[in-house]
């Protein structure tokens, strides 16, 4: 079923003094019937799920292995994340596949691990500049759905369409450019089961602030955002999450 969430990603920023800022401001906004999660860097997930226990703030990882266990320095598993109270892991960031070169391969297996440890994986997905530029959207996607469609519990999954031209640019994609991408989306899930496709939780990420909250929330295929820089501020995510 879908869920209404904001998702705040802070990326590799950040501090203890923040988390111990932020938790106990986002608590004092969250609602049981919207979800408001905090993505703090690693070291810090420790801390943001000792503070949000009781409340209804939710921590999310930013990253997560493909393996439950081993000889694999530098990992965490998502039994552990489950372990600290975590409910969400964000796989697949085009950050990691740019930067880490995580491959689909990768993702749909980081996901297949979430799932098995009680993990909700929040997917990302999105196309280049160059591939938007040149009508490949819907291509791209296609390809990166390809492997979670072939995951036994793929209904489980929330997906984060974050294009990214439109991540850390400050302009977010426009409205139309969202619904379609969104539209398409489910409509994959859809080409599974119709009515459960249809029901899948679908996020929008890239430039979102307190001024395009509104408008991208309004759209009938985004049920809430994956938000980066605004999410350091306290003030500002609590604006996108009141319009959610
Ligand atoms: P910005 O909101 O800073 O554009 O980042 C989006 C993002 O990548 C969230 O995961």
């Amino acid at each position: 079923t879908r869920e209404r969430m904001v998702v705040g990603n802070w990326k590799m920023h950040g501090s203890l003094a923040l988390c111990r800022e932020m938790v106990p401001a986002m608590a004092s906004v969250a609602q049981p019937d919207a979800a408001l999660v905090l993505c703090p860097p690693a070291p810090y997930l420790g801390e943001v799920a000792r503070l949000a226990a009781n409340t209804d703030v939710q921590c999310c990882a930013q990253n997560v292995a493909d393996a439950h266990s081993g000889a694999l320095t530098g990992e965490w598993s998502a039994g552990m994340l489950a372990d600290l109270g975590c409910r969400y892991a964000i796989v697949g960031h085009s950050e990691r596949r740019r930067h880490y070169h995580e491959t689909d391969h990768l993702i749909a297996a980081k996901a297949q691990a979430c799932l098995e440890a009680g993990i909700t994986p929040i997917v990302c997905v999105g196309e280049s500049w160059v591939h938007h530029q040149t009508g490949q959207t819907e291509v791209v996607l296609q390809h990166q759905l390809g492997t979670l469609l072939a995951l036994p519990e793929w209904h489980r999954l929330i997906i984060a369409y974050e294009p990214v031209w439109a991540i850390g640019t400050g302009v977010a994609a426009r409205p139309d450019t969202v619904e379609a991408a969104h539209r398409y989306i489910r409509s994959r899930f859809a080409t599974r089961d119709p009515v459960v496709g249809n029901n899948m939780t679908v996020l929008y990420g890239g430039s979102v602030n307190a001024d395009n909250a509104t408008q991208l929330f309004a759209l009938p295929d985004v049920d809430g955002a994956l938000v980066g820089s605004a999410s350091l501020q306290s003030d500002a995510l609590m604006q996108i999450y009141t319009a959610a």
